[in-house]
């Protein structure tokens, strides 16, 4: 897809602006693409989250943005260069994303109303983590190689499913759950720093990794945690062991992916090419530990 974005106070070229997919999904990562003749520099932002644009070769510029789940039929972005006066809007087309139901029964601790010092223990723990995901974007991309798989086990429930919990709670699942017994290994997905270790009420032993520029990767549920907060961690390492630690009905990782805010499908990740400036040491790819 490219199409010219409109431009406002447009002196010079006008920007071509283009994304992969073409149309996507609701809570999904993309890749954007622009050539912008004569600009020195570009910033932006897509969906309300920051883009962090690298400039290859040819002199294009490329970002990763995300579309938000709860999406309508558009996104939409501006863009801006380094110093100048120049500005452009974009909209990008979004599909529907089609999920599935199912019912899942849980313990009442987990169902019912918490008690006032339970709701601030999770207000709390959901603050820490809102915390950790605007930090995403305090540093620049760790990350050169195509991410991987945290598990090589079966998936047990895909990204966006319905939840009807006991009946009648309703909720959105916003990652990806593997099988697994307690105790087998959860890897790193690529290159990064852990950001957040926890052991929170829904999420039990968890470790969030920013692998910077605005993307981060959090592993739930685990029995144990093998690194510490400012680890620098490389793909495929051991971070800690399946569990069955926070809300679940038995033991097995859950895995989600953000940019900034919003929470993507982590298939989006899993097919995410590297950025061109690194395709010559990210050839296609191996997606070994
Ligand atoms: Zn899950």
């Amino acid at each position: 897809m490219v199409a010219a974005a409109s431009a406002a106070g447009a002196q010079g070229p006008t920007p071509a602006v283009s994304w992969y997919p073409a149309r996507p999904t609701q809570g999904s990562l993309i890749r954007l693409a622009v050539t912008w003749p004569e600009i020195s520099g570009l910033d932006g932002t897509l969906a309300g989250e920051r883009l962090h644009f690298e400039r290859d070769s040819t002199g294009a510029f490329h970002a990763v943005g995300a579309v938000p789940v709860d999406a309508d039929s558009s996104v939409t972005g501006n863009l801006w260069t380094d110093g100048g006066p120049d500005s452009a809007r974009i909209a990008v087309p979004i599909a529907a994303r089609r999920s599935r139901s199912e019912s899942l029964r849980l313990g009442r601790e987990y169902t019912e109303p918490p008690d006032s010092a339970l709701a601030a223990r999770i207000a709390a723990e959901r603050r820490e983590i809102g915390q950790a995901f605007a930090r995403a974007h305090d540093g620049p991309r760790l990350w050169s190689l195509w991410f991987s798989p945290p598990r090589r086990a079966p998936i047990t429930s895909d990204f966006g499913t319905r939840r009807v919990l006991n009946g009648a709670t309703r909720s959105r699942h916003l990652g990806l759950d593997y099988d697994g017994n307690v105790g087998e290994p959860v890897r790193a997905t690529n290159r990064g720093v852990v950001l957040l270790v926890g052991d929170f009420f829904y999420n039990g032993k968890c470790v969030y990794i920013s692998h910077g520029a605005g993307l981060m990767t959090a592993y739930l549920h685990m029995s144990a945690v093998q690194v510490s907060v400012g680890d620098t961690v490389v793909r495929g390492q051991a971070i800690g062991a399946v569990g069955a630690t926070g809300r679940v009905t038995g033991p097995h990782l859950h895995w989600s992916v953000h940019y900034g805010g919003i929470t993507v499908d982590p298939m989006s990740l899993l097919s995410l090419r590297p950025l061109p400036s690194f395709d010559a040491e990210a050839p296609d790819d191996p997606r070994i530990w």
